[in-house]
C-alpha cells in the first residue's frame, strides 16, 4: 500500500514510518520539520519505498495514498504554544485538507487526537465517552481545542462524506527520538539527570500521568488502522494505564541510574491537568492491543539513547 504519514518526521511518526516500511508498504512522509527533523528518518532515505515531502499541511496539497495517518502537530507544550495561532491551523485547517486528499482518492485517514481533549479531567480514569473538562481560553486550549475541532471535523467526514476515518486518543508516550530540548517531562528528566543538573519538577509533584513507550503506541496505531470498516468510527483510547505521579517518575529515572537525584521545584503551568490515566477497555475488546513495555523497561531504552546522543555530542 501508499501510505501518507504526515508528521512523519517527528518521534512517533518516525517510527510509524520506519514499522510501516518494514511491513513491505511505500511510505510518503510529509513534514515542515518544525519540531521533526531530517536525523530522524536519516536511516529510512534509502530504503526502497520511501519518499519525503517538504511539506506544511495547512497548505493544500496533491497526493496518492491508499492510506492517511495524519501525525502533523507539534506535540509539546512549548512548542505548540511558541505560535498558538498556527497550532489551531495546523489542527483545524491541516485536518481539511488531509480529509480533503481523503474523500478524492477514497482513502482511509487516521487522526493522531490526544488525551488532552479531556482537560483537566474530572472523570478518572478517562473512558472515550467522557466529554471532557478544557479550557477553551487557555495557554494550552490551541492544541487541546484544535485536537478537538479536527474530531469533529474528522467525525463530519464520516457521517457527511462516508470517509472511512480512525481517531486515535494517544496518552504520553516517550522513547527514542523525543527531542532533548522537547520540554516533556520524560525527556527533561532524563537529560537533566544525564547531565548532572536538578531535576525540574513542577508544582508539588503530585500530578499524575500514564506513560506509553513508543513501539507499544505505533503497534495500536497500525492495529487501529487495519481493523475491519465499519466497526472502528468512533475514538479510541491507546496508553499505558501505569499511573505515576512526577515524584514517582523522578524515583524511577534515579533507580534507573542508580544514583542519587537533586530536585528543583517550578510553579505548576496553568491549566496543568491533575491527573491522567486511560480506560483502555476499548481498544483491547476491538483491536485485542494491550501495551506490553513496562516503565522500567521503557525508561532503560530511552536513557541508552539520550546517552548515546550526549556522549557523541560531547555534552554528558
Ligand atoms: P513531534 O513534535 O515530534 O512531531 C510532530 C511532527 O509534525 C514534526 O515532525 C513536525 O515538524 C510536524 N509538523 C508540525 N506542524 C506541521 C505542519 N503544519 N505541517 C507539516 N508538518 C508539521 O510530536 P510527536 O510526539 O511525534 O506527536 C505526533 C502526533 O501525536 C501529534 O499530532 C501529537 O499531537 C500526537 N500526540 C502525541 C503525544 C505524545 O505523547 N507524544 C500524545 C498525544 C498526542
Ligand atoms: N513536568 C515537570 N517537569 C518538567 C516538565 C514537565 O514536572 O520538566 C510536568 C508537567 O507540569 C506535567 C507533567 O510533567 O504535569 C507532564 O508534562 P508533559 O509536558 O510531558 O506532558 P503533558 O502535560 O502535555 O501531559
Amino acid at each position: 500500500m501508499r501510505i501518507l504519514v504526515t508528521g512523519g518526521a517527528g518521534f512517533i511518526g518516525s517510527h510509524l514510518c520506519e514499522r510501516l516500511l518494514g511491513e513491505g508498504n511505500e511510505v510518503v512522509c510529509l513534514d515542515n520539520f518544525f519540531t521533526g527533523s531530517r536525523e530522524n528518518i536519516a536511516h529510512l532515505a534509502d530504503r526502497p519505498g520511501f519518499s519525503v515531502v517538504d511539506h506544511d499541511i495547512t497548505e493544500p496539497i496533491q497526493l496518492e495514498a491508499d492510506r492517511i495517518f495524519n501525525l502533523a502537530c507539534p506535540a509539546s507544550p512549548i512548542h505548540y504554544q511558541h505560535n498558538p495561532v498556527k497550532t489551531v491551523k495546523t489542527n483545524v485547517m491541516g485536518a481539511i485538507n488531509m480529509l480533503g486528499i481523503a474523500k478524492r482518492v477514497g482513502a482511509r485517514i487516521l487522526q493522531a487526537s490526544t488525551s488532552e481533549v479531556y482537560g483537566d479531567p474530572a472523570e478518572h480514569p478517562q473512558r472515550e465517552s467522557y466529554w471532557g473538562n478544557v479550557n477553551p481560553i487557555g495557554p494550552r486550549s490551541c492544541y487541546d481545542e484544535g485536537k478537538r475541532v479536527a474530531e469533529t471535523l474528522f467525525t463530519d467526514y464520516h457521517r457527511q462524506h462516508g470517509i472511512d476515518i480512525r481517531i486515535i486518543r494517544i496518552f504520553n508516550t516517550y522513547g527514542p527520538r523525543m527531542r532533548e530540548n522537547d520540554g516533556r517531562v520524560v525527556s527533561n528528566f532524563i537529560v537533566q539527570a544525564l547531565k548532572g543538573d536538578e531535576l525540574t519538577i513542577y508544582g508539588s509533584g503530585e500530578q499524575t500521568r500514564s506513560f506509553c513507550y513508543v513501539d507499544d503506541l505505533v503497534d495500536g496505531m497500525i492495529k487501529l488502522m487495519d481493523c475491519e470498516s465499519g466497526k472502528v468510527h468512533k475514538p479510541v483510547n491507546v496508553g499505558n494505564p501505569g499511573e505515576f505521579s512526577m515524584n514517582e517518575l523522578a524515583l524511577k529515572i534515579e533507580a534507573a541510574l542508580g544514583k542519587k537525584l537533586q530536585v528543583r521545584h517550578l510553579p505548576l503551568p496553568e491549566d496543568d491537568p491533575k491527573q491522567r490515566k486511560p480506560d483502555i477497555s476499548r481498544a483491547s475488546e476491538m483491536l485485542g492491543w494491550v501495551p506490553t513495555t513496562t516503565l522500567s523497561d521503557g525508561l532503560d531504552k530511552t536513557i541508552g539513547y539520550f546517552k548515546q546522543r550526549l556522549e557523541s555530542s560531547g555534552n554528558s
